[in-house]
Formats: C-alpha cells, sequence, structure tokens
C-alpha cells in the first residue's frame, strides 16, 4: 500500500506510524521500513490485516492510504496521479510541453568529435548531450569506451554548449565517479535488473535514466525502478529502447506501444530511443515521430556528425541535418496535435518520497 503523510507530521507522529507499522510486521522496499522526511512511503502490506489497516489510516502521521496491489508501489500511477516532472539542468522531462531531445553519439571517441556533435546537436535543436564513455559491448574485441577521460571530455563539451549530459554506469563502484561529471546517469538495458547498481544509483542524488531491458515486461521494468525510487530518489526516466524479437530486419522490436501503456500504469517519464529501438539510421525519424505522437515525454537519439564514422553504432545514427528534421517535426506534431505550449503545462511536481537516502529503520 501507499501512505501519504501529512505534509507536517511532526517527528513524533512519523515514529508513532513507524512503531505501528513494525508492530504489524510491515516490510517497506529491500526488506526494511524506511520512514524519512519525505511524503509518501510505499509498504508491502499483505501481512496486515484490514484491522490493522484501518487503524494505522487512523493515525495523526497519516494523510490517507491507498492499497496498491502490485509488486512496484512508489513507480506507481496512483503514487503521483498528475505525473512526475524530472529535471536535468534546465531540461525537464514529464512536462506535457514540447518532449526534450536528447542527442549524441553513441559512444565518446575524442575531445574534437563530442565537442563537434555537442556543437551539432544544439544547432539541430536538441536540448542534451549523450555519449558512453563505458560501453557495455556485446563483443569483447570492440571499441569498450574511454572510460574516465571521456567523461572529462563530455564535461568540457558542456562546459563548450551549456547542454547537460546523460551517459552510462555500468557498475555500482562507479556511479560516484560518473555522477561527478555526468547531469544524469544512464543505466543500459543489459543492467536493469542488476539491483546493487538499482541502488547506488537511488543513493546517487542524480537523475536517472533507466532504459528496458531487452526481454523485460513493464512489470519487472517498473519494479527495477522501485529499486531507485525505494533507495530514496524519485528522479526515474524511463526509456523505451526495444526488445528482442524473432525478426532480424531490426535490431530490436521498437514497442511504440509501451509508451501509452506505461502513462496507464506509472506517473515517471518515459523517454523513446529509435536508435536502439530500429538499429538502422533510416528508421529512427519515423520512429521518433511515432513515438511523440504516442505521447513520449522526450527522445534519445545516437547522432554523430559523420556517422559513418561512428565507432559504434554507425548503422543507427543520424546526421545533424536529420536530427534537425526530426526536431522540427516533432514539434509541429506537437502543435498539430493541440499538445500544452510552455506557458500552459502543469505544475506537477517529483513525487516526495518518504525514504532516506542510505539508512533504513527495521522493525524491531
Ligand atoms: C547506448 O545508449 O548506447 C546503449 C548501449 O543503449 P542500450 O543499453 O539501450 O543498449
Ligand atoms: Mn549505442
Amino acid at each position: 500500500m501507499l501512505i501519504f503523510l501529512h505534509t507536517n507530521a511532526t517527528a513524533a507522529e512519523r515514529a508513532e506510524l513507524r512503531h505501528a507499522l513494525a508492530a504489524e510486521g510491515a516490510r517497506g522496499p529491500l526488506g526494511a521500513l524506511p520512514i524519512g522526511a519525505g511524503d509518501v512511503i510505499g509498504v508491502d502490506a499483505a501481512a496486515i490485516s484490514e484491522l490493522a489497516k484501518n487503524r494505522i489510516a487512523h493515525l495523526p502521521a497519516v494523510n490517507h492510504i491507498i492499497p496498491i496491489k502490485t509488486a512496484y508501489k512508489l513507480a506507481h500511477i496512483a503514487a503521483n496521479p498528475a505525473g512526475t516532472r524530472v529535471k536535468v539542468g534546465n531540461v525537464v522531462f514529464g512536462s506535457r510541453g514540447m518532449p526534450p531531445v536528447i542527442a549524441g553519439p553513441c559512444s565518446v571517441e575524442n575531445e574534437e568529435q563530442i565537442i563537434e556533435a555537442a556543437k551539432a546537436a544544439k544547432t539541430s535543436g536538441a536540448v542534451m548531450l549523450r555519449g558512453g564513455a563505458f560501453k557495455p559491448r556485446t563483443s569483447p574485441y570492440t571499441f569498450q569506451g574511454l572510460g574516465p577521460q571521456g567523461l572529462r571530455m563530455l564535461a568540457r563539451a558542456r562546459e563548450i554548449t551549456g547542454l547537460p549530459v546523460v551517459t552510462e554506469v555500468m557498475e555500482p563502484g562507479m556511479v560516484d565517479a560518473v555522477a561527478a561529471f555526468a547531469d544524469m546517469l544512464q543505466i543500459g538495458a543489459r543492467n536493469m535488473q542488476n539491483y546493487s547498481l538499482l541502488i547506488a544509483a537511488g543513493h546517487s542524488g542524480k537523475p536517472i535514466l533507466l532504459k528496458r531491458g531487452p526481454s523485460s515486461t513493464l512489470d519487472e521494468w517498473l519494479s527495477a525502478a522501485e529499486y531507485i525510487l525505494a533507495a530514496g530518489n524519485p528522479n526515474v526516466v524511463l526509456c523505451e529502447r526495444g526488445l528482442r524479437g524473432f525478426d532480424n530486419h531490426t535490431r530490436n522490436i521498437f514497442d511504440v506501444t509501451a509508451i501509452p501503456a506505461l502513462h496507464s500504469l506509472t506517473h515517471l517519464p518515459i523517454v523513446a530511443d529509435p536508435s536502439h529501438g530500429t538499429g538502422k539510421r533510416s528508421f529512427v525519424a519515423p520512429m521518433a515521430l511515432a513515438s511523440a505522437a504516442a505521447g513520449a515525454d522526450g527522445l534519445i537519439l545516437e547522432m554523430h556528425p559523420r556517422p559513418d564514422e561512428a565507432m559504434s553504432d554507425a548503422d543507427q545514427t543520424i546526421s545533424p541535418e536529420t536530427l534537425r528534421d526530426i526536431v522540427q517535426k516533432i514539434h509541429a506534431m506537437h502543435i498539430a496535435l493541440g499538445r500544452p505550449t510552455e506557458d500552459e503545462i502543469s505544475d506537477a511536481a517529483t513525487l516526495p518520497i518518504a525514504q532516506e537516502p542510505l539508512s533504513y529503520v527495521f522493525p524491531e
């Protein structure tokens, strides 16, 4: 269940709630019972009697309770029906306004390349830069990324263009190092169910771009997001990047339906990645437009100043000119569909999650 606290609940009232939940054997995420300074807590209520739930609902700290039967609770739409907005610098995902476009190469290759790409991304209408420094490559013989050097180059590209940067982190031990340079951390498809990485990302204090695992259901994906939320980080953006299919005409099966489906299941923003979703340059524009039409809260596109020379994912990498064309069409489509302009957008906020990032209070 989700317990919504009164924003002005005192420490003593919160403690009373904690003791009541502990006495009922209630469990919060990760087997603990977290009650921090925030205002929404997720609890597995399976073992709690209706009578006890009723008693808990009437404690002074509690505003209201919503029963949630799904495996994920904080990620559930009921936790924040107005929709969560995630801010990365001055870029906002989930505003319902013009969807922000993130663009840049698959990999950071050298300083000149990433700076050139960042400038091209900016002049083509993208508002954020992507680029991998740590690359999860299928073959150990292919380019593995520049590592920490690549992070410094991304920071330089940000300094020059002002574009916030998203880049992948592959292991829990590297979260702090990547967070020191990046504005947003990407958890790649292959790592969607790396739970220690999800928890470390939850403790990082940075917005997280959580890609969908190549064969994950929506429930598995939302449960992965729950790990990050449960660890105290409300700033999660989901990224649809395609699923493993049986047909080799495309690299993956790009699940456009996941976008409206997720909007009915979760309050978290959803970004579409038609580059990995299709694996083919010529399919990126049509699927980018389809994603925007389906209600994507943003796009992430692989773009390189010389796409054929990209050291990874060249086949799916578009040129700056194609990027510009996509951005223009998305803007035109947004207006044609009568979607809200910047001054009409609602004021939904980030989910005020009641977790303390590093400490859990175990029931006695
Ligand atoms: C990437 O963004 O370059 C990447 C490796 O993506 P994914 O994890 O979706 O394959
Ligand atoms: Mn890539």
